[in-house]
Formats: C-alpha cells, sequence, structure tokens
C-alpha cells in the first residue's frame, strides 16, 4: 500500500517516513502543500499523512482542492494539539481522521492502518483467505498456523492483493501500489514476486487471469 506524507518539518518527515516504511508501506514524501497537491492529484495512494501547517499552500487548501477534484483516498491531518478548531475545519475539508501534534509514532501507524484497511473494505486487522491469514498488525503471514517469512517487496505484493481479495488487480495497478515514484517499474519484476509468494505459500492462492492480472483466493 502506498502513502503520500505531506510535512514540512524535516525531521518528522522522516520519522513518519521510516516508521511507514518499517511497516511496510510504500512511502512517497515531499516538504510543501503545491507539490503535495499535485502527487495526490496525479499518483495513486491508499492513504495520505497531511500536515495542516505548510508552506506554498496550506494543509486545508490542498485537502480541499484534492476533494474538490474527486480525490477519494483517505487522509490523515495533523494538527497543532490545542486547536480544536483545526480539526473540525480539517474533517469539514474532508479528512477522514487526525491525530494531534506531538504524537506517538505508534498512534500515526495505527490510525493509518485503520484507514487503509477500512478504504479497502475490511472490518478488522485479520484478512483470511482459507488458510492464509495476514495480521495488519504484525505484518505477520500464516499459512495454517504456520509463520511465512516473506521480504518487504513480496509482503507489500501479498498485503495489496489480500487487502482487494476475490477482486482481479492489473499489473500496472500493482506497480503504481507496490513501488515509489522515484522506481524503476518494470512490470515484469511484478510476475516474479507473485513466482516467489506463490512458492512460500504454497497452494493456489494467488490466480493469474490471463490479459488482465492477479486474483487471490481461496484455493481451488
Ligand atoms: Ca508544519
Amino acid at each position: 500500500m502506498r502513502i503520500l506524507i505531506v510535512e514540512d518539518d524535516k525531521d518528522l518527515n522522516r520519522q513518519l517516513n521510516d516508521a511507514l516504511t518499517q511497516a511496510g508501506y510504500v512511502v512517497d514524501r515531499t516538504y510543501d502543500g503545491e507539490e503535495g497537491h499535485f502527487l495526490g492529484d496525479t499518483e495513486p495512494y491508499d492513504a495520505v499523512v497531511l500536515d495542516l501547517g505548510l508552506p506554498k499552500l496550506d494543509g486545508l487548501s490542498v485537502l480541499e482542492k484534492w476533494r474538490r477534484g474527486g480525490r477519494t483516498m483517505p487522509v490523515l491531518i495533523l494538527t497543532a494539539r490545542d486547536r480544536w478548531s483545526d480539526k473540525v475545519a480539517g474533517i469539514d475539508a474532508g479528512a477522514d481522521d487526525y491525530v494531534a501534534k506531538p504524537f506517538h509514532m505508534e498512534e500515526v501507524l495505527a490510525r493509518v492502518r485503520a484507514l487503509v484497511r477500512r478504504a479497502a473494505g475490511h472490518a478488522s486487522n485479520e484478512i483470511e483467505v482459507g488458510d492464509l491469514r495476514l495480521d495488519l498488525r504484525s505484518g505477520r503471514v500464516t499459512v495454517a498456523g504456520l509463520q511465512v517469512k516473506l521480504t518487504s517487496h513480496e509482503y507489500r505484493l501479498l498485503a495489496y492483493l489480500l487487502h482487494h481479495k476475490g477482486k482481479v488487480i492489473s499489473r500496472t495497478e500493482l506497480v503504481e501500489h507496490l513501488y515509489d515514484q522515484d522506481f524503476d517499474r518494470d512490470s515484469n519484476t511484478v510476475e516474479v514476486f507473485v513466482g516467489r509468494l506463490r512458492k512460500k505459500l504454497g497452494g493456489d492462492y494467488i490466480e493469474t487471469v490471463r490479459g488482465l492480472g492477479y486474483r487471490i483466493g481461496e484455493p481451488s
């Protein structure tokens, strides 16, 4: 799942990046509202972490422009602790949730996790397909109770497919959500990772739908 961070505080931006990357997300980040707006307008993000006080274009305006333009990705805003009016204005502008600064990184991670999974239509932090189970809190993948060790690329691929289980996902969509904007996107690599995942998971969880893409479901 691909996340955009728009935060002008360099340290905080880096900490958010490190924590989200560590948690298995692909992260793009920027430090001003103008570029933030552009990225959110042109790239398909699964969630955005948006500061309100930003240079060039403030966070509320960024959010309003996205929503007016029909962009529906979940947005978590970062607000000042004592500014309740910011929270109200943010929610009214189309934010899905907020965290007040200073925050514990665990809280941001939990809220992003919830936004991403709810946007994909999942009520719980565990996604299951047959004997295959992904625990979104720990990032633990098990098959029939046995843990499967995955590389970060394999994990991202599996997490994206599982968030959209039962649906056919095109290679293009996978590439867009598995790699950040600077990655050299060669869609053949998706096939390689699907092959490795199939080996590690055993069973036919990932189906190739010819000419369309991949679908994860119960093995037949
Ligand atoms: Ca700021």
